[in-house]
């Protein structure tokens, strides 16, 4: 036998394995998009988990969460991706049609719909695979790369708008002739950006000096209230056989303090002190999370367990890990 046959059944047994390992592969992600295992690992989405852990590109990502989430629809593809009739990049569009057609129309496609569609993309290549979904989702609109980096530290940005819209950005641009005398979308973009800017600033020192008000306030009550404590015990010190009345109003008062909402100046401090990011330490890989999204503020005690306002309490987490710990709470106190 020649080499090039040698060579070609080699080839052509380990691309079988591939498909079948591909195939695999997209079950076990869709099992880990079920149950939402990455949180525990320390990631906050699928795609950081498959683009992180794994090195996998974001595209290659996207679209392996995408048939996964496909193929858990429609199952009975399972043989066409492990025959390689369907491949990843043709299932990622076929989901990214049917997103774009069920959004548009308000209306969930049947399983029977998807099958389908997906029967008739068998064997095609990509560009009969767009022409098919076309025609099957009139509300595609395959996906073109948006911006692409130029030469001199610049991007091109490719923007798509229905007809009707781009004569309302035509009408704007030429009304605002006075700020932006060149009437492109990219100089109107720049100056509504440093407007938006401004305007943040300007908010951001009125904050800053309210708070500082407050905090001046809070400050003169908190006189006022630890005065009339000293009080309240000299008082009670001389009144015999009235202790515990005396002592409980300022215990309920205390349980309404720990109970108050956290002030925006210690949520920006512990911000600041997470440097904007999650918290989550995994304790199975001891991963930190790298979210920079949806941050909130978490009780490591809850309020309802007896936890305080106070700092050593309180930590950083997003949005992924606070549903995943409050998760893991309730299920513990459920057994
Ligand atoms: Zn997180």
């Amino acid at each position: 036998m020649s080499q090039a046959l040698i060579l070609d059944q080699k080839l052509y047994s380990q691309v079988q394995t591939e498909r079948k390992i591909t195939h695999e592969i997209l079950l076990m992600i869709q099992t880990m998009d079920i149950l939402q295992s990455y949180r525990k690992l320390g990631y906050y989405s699928l795609f950081d988990y498959l683009v992180r852990r794994f090195g996998y590109s974001e595209g290659a990502a996207n679209r392996r969460i995408s048939a996964a989430r496909l193929l858990r629809q429609v199952p009975e593809i399972a043989p066409q991706i492990q025959e390689g009739k369907l491949n990843l990049s043709q299932l990622a569009q076929a989901q990214t049609a049917i997103n774009q057609q069920e959004k548009k129309t308000r209306k969930k496609i049947s399983r029977e719909k998807k099958k389908e569609a997906l029967a008739s993309l068998i064997g095609k290549n990509s560009f009969e695979t767009k022409k098919s979904l076309i025609q099957d989702f009139e509300n595609f609109i395959p996906p073109k790369p948006r911006v692409i980096p130029t030469k001199n530290k610049k991007v091109q940005v490719h923007l798509e708008f229905d007809e009707s819209d781009w004569t309302k950005i035509q009408s704007l641009l030429s009304h605002m002739s006075h700020k932006v005398p060149d009437k492109k979308v990219e100089s109107a973009l720049l100056y509504w950006a440093s407007e938006i800017e401004k305007k943040k600033l300007a908010t951001q020192v009125k904050q800053e000096t309210r708070l500082e008000k407050i905090e001046a306030s809070r400050c003169q009550m908190q006189d006022i209230q630890d005065k009339n404590k000293a009080e309240n015990k000299l008082i009670a010190k001389e009144t015999v056989n009235s202790n515990e009345q005396r002592i409980s109003p300022p215990l309920r008062r205390q349980s309404k303090t720990t109970r108050k909402s956290i002030s925006s100046k210690v949520r920006h401090l512990l911000l600041r002190k997470a440097n904007f990011q999650c918290q989550y330490i995994s304790p199975m890989t001891g991963k930190k999370c790298d979210s920079h999204s949806f941050l909130d503020i978490d009780h490591i005690t809850p309020l309802a367990l007896g936890g305080t306002n106070e700092e050593k309490n309180l930590r950083i987490l997003c949005r992924a890990h606070n549903h995943l710990l409050a998760k893991q709470m309730h299920l513990s106190s459920t057994f």
